[in-house]
């Protein structure tokens, strides 16, 4: 399951409407070890194209390397579809290289409504888990004796 602040929600669909008919693409960072997305960073689809997307390759690297500095890993790698489902095309499935991330997929297809889901891509098997829009994050747990929720 996802959990996912409501504010980080509305920055990834208000990105995806704003690049719209392109694809737009980013990444939502947290603390190592927790699973909670934290940190929204919005990334350049460098292939400027309505049916595909790529991160840029140097923007990546530099996004890696100050995660690393962070402590950060990844939690959500996010992209949209502009004219199909929100579902991971076959090329999203053979690019997806982070089996602990949640994969969301928004469609923009849809001027009115936006779809929001959340999938675990691992070994080209896609399965498509439940997401939870929460306010914030109320029992989260900063104490260093604390163990990440699960
Ligand atoms: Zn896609």
């Amino acid at each position: 399951m996802l959990q996912i602040r409501r504010d980080l929600v509305d920055s990834i669909v208000a990105h995806a409407r704003k690049d719209h008919p392109d694809e737009a693409c980013g990444v939502i960072a947290g603390p190592e070890g927790t699973d909670r997305p934290e940190r929204f960073i919005p990334m350049l689809n460098a292939a400027r194209s309505s049916t595909f997307y790529e991160f840029d390759s140097l923007d990546l690297l530099k996004l890696y390397r100050e995660m690393d500095a962070r402590d950060e890993v990844p939690v959500v790698i996010y992209h949209s579809h502009t004219a199909t489902e929100a579902y991971p095309s076959r090329t999203d499935i053979k690019l997806a290289q982070e089996p602990d991330a949640h994969y969301v997929l928004v469609s923009t297809r849809n001027p009115e409504t936006a779809e929001f889901r959340s999938y675990r891509i691992v070994d080209g098997v896609v399965t498509e888990e439940d997401v939870e829009i929460v306010e914030s994050y109320m029992f989260a747990n900063t104490g260093s004796d604390d163990k990440p929720d699960s």
